[in-house]
């Protein structure tokens, strides 16, 4: 069973935001903004690549009342979703990263030039 699951199942403990039928929101552990919150679906999905449009349409309005709950819904916040090897998904159970709580940067993404590639 992967992490998330374990954590779905209570089975690893967690600091929980907001909870549905459907999914768990919780802080992540190794916070990258004054709000870092992690959002998943309860069943198994390995990535963004295998999430069905179903889950996806429940998951927004879900996604919607974390950032309302979070108190960042207005002030803005970022909404990610790292898939696969290049995007530096380390754990594979689909998960959004809610970021906010201060102004977020943004930068280049990548060690190579993205100009190389135009
Ligand atoms: P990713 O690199 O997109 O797969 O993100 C995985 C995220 O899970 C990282 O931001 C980790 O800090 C976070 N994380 C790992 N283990 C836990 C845990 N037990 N509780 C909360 N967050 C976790």
């Amino acid at each position: 069973m992967c992490l998330f699951c374990k954590i779905v199942n209570k089975e690893i403990p967690s600091n929980p935001v907001h909870e549905s039928d459907d999914f768990l929101a919780f802080h992540d552990i190794n916070p990258k903004a004054p709000v870092h919150i992690l959002v998943i679906p309860k069943i198994h999905v390995d990535s963004f690549n295998e999430v069905t449009p179903e889950t996806m349409a429940k998951m927004t309005p879900f996604i919607k009342e974390v950032a309302e709950k979070a108190g960042i819904k207005t002030s803005g916040y970022r909404v990610i979703t790292n898939v696969g090897e290049d995007g530096g998904q380390e754990v594979k159970h689909l998960h959004f990263h809610v970021l906010g709580g201060a102004p977020l940067k943004w930068g280049h993404f990548a060690d190579a030039d993205p100009k190389d590639f135009l």
